[in-house]
């Protein structure tokens, strides 16, 4: 169940049902039932990736030409949050397939998008992004990973650390230092010298299939390197973790709308004191802060999506603003979600416990909350001295 008080805004008003329908559909039937079960496994079974794919999400934004379907971004926002709302390991996918996808279409040569775009976006092949090393994080300018010239192309060496989907991705973005900067490479995950060594046993997320993945003395083309050698920074960085943030954004919408659904339900259910939960005045505080939370949140990513639609570079901040909002207002209502739940809260058998946990890797992927608050805050002073 849904609850349809969140329904409102300008992202949804003008989405085709045919387009979340169907997928809202998908995430009752074929996910919300599942999570849990997939959650303990600490891995997604090929059937349900395999399902995206017959539906059509893992690139919807692409041209036709590309085998996509021209989906206005806000309208992928919302498929976001809805898978978002039954899974957060699934839609973790979903990010950083989109990353890698985008990074292609955006910044790829021809001879690149015809090589990947068909099998990125059928999800034949998918997507991991490989910028985090074991000592970089936040500071991307500390990764030590180095590819140097070699006679027909490149030589690859380092070390990569937390890649979701790193276990199944066929399709590597990997950040490297080039001498001049920093450039982007796209990897066959099976290449000689590629390790890839699962991570589990992590809080949150459980399912997206972590890994590490190390690169010794890996060979690739001239044609593996995303545009000009020494310039990934400031464009294909900045543009795929700006649609990571999106996603994570729009999926944290989700959390809070998951949070709420859940605990209207349990609250109405138990007793205390021989009347249910939901008459108390402190626990229906906290169902009208999961709604303000979950409305203020989809209106934000509605804003960040609608610039993005008209190619309008100020989405960059308004993803940093929704995704701060969206992110902290997941957490919060997790948190509250399981103290809803009592004991049960602690439970697999409701989801409020997976929910807190999945909430949490949000504040901490595509900008943690603190780099999220000092570049809102830095640009707040920006706009007073102009
Ligand atoms: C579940 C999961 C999935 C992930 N998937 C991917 C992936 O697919 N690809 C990928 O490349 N990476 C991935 N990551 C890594 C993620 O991007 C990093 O964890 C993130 O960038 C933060 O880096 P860090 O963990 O090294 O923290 P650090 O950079 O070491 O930061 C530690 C703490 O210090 C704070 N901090 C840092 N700088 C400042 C500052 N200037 N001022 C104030 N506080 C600061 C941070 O907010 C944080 O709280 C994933 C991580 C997780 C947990």
């Amino acid at each position: 169940m849904t609850i349809s008080l969140t329904e409102a805004g300008p992202g949804t008003q003008s989405d085709p049902g045919d387009v979340l329908g169907p997928v809202r559909a998908f995430v009752d039937t074929e996910i919300v039932p599942y999570a849990e079960e997939w959650d303990q496994a600490e891995r997604l079974p090929p059937q349900i990736l395999a399902r995206i794919g017959e539906l059509g999400l893992w690139a919807p934004f692409l041209p036709p030409s590309d085998g996509g379907s021209d989906m206005r971004w806000t309208t992928l926002g919302r498929v976001h949050e809805e898978i978002g709302r039954g899974c957060s390991s699934v839609r973790s996918f979903l990010t950083v397939h989109t990353m890698v996808t985008w990074t292609v279409h955006r910044w790829g040569s021809d001879a690149q998008r015809a090589r990947w775009l068909p099998r990125l976006a059928a999800g034949e092949l998918l997507g991991a992004f490989c910028l985090t090393e074991p000592d970089s994080g936040s500071d991307a300018s500390a990764s030590g990973t180095v590819a140097e010239p070699a006679a027909s192309g490149w030589v690859i060496n380092g070390e990569k650390k937390w890649m979701t989907a790193g276990q199944v991705a066929g399709l590597l973005l990997v950040f490297c230092r080039t001498g001049d900067g920093m450039s982007a490479f796209l990897v066959p995950a099976d290449s000689p010298g590629v390790e890839i060594t699962p991570i589990k046993g992590v809080m949150g997320t459980r399912a997206s299939m972590l890994a590490g993945i190390t690169l010794r003395d890996v060979r690739v083309g001239q044609d593996a390197l995303i545009g000009p050698r020494g310039w990934a920074a400031g464009t294909v960085m900045t543009g795929a973790l700006d649609l990571g943030r999106y996603s994570v954004a729009c999926g944290s919408v989700g959390v809070v709308q998951a949070c709420l659904d859940a605990c209207v339900d349990y609250t109405s259910r138990r007793t205390v004191r021989d009347g249910p939960l939901s008459e108390l005045q402190l626990i229906r505080r906290k169902i009208s802060d999961m709604v303000v939370g979950s409305r203020a949140a989809r209106l934000l990513c509605a804003e960040a999506g609608r610039l993005k639609d008209a190619d309008d570079p100020a989405t960059i901040m308004a993803t940093w603003v929704a995704k701060y909002h969206a992110s902290t207002a997941a957490t919060a209502a997790a948190s509250d979600a399981v103290q809803i739940h009592g004991a049960n809260g602690f439970s697999a058998d409701h989801p409020a416990a997976r929910l807190y946990r999945d909430a949490k890797v949000a504040e901490i992927i595509e900008g943690s909350t603190e780099l999220q608050q000092l570049t809102i805050a830095t640009e707040a002073y920006r706009e007073v001295a102009r």
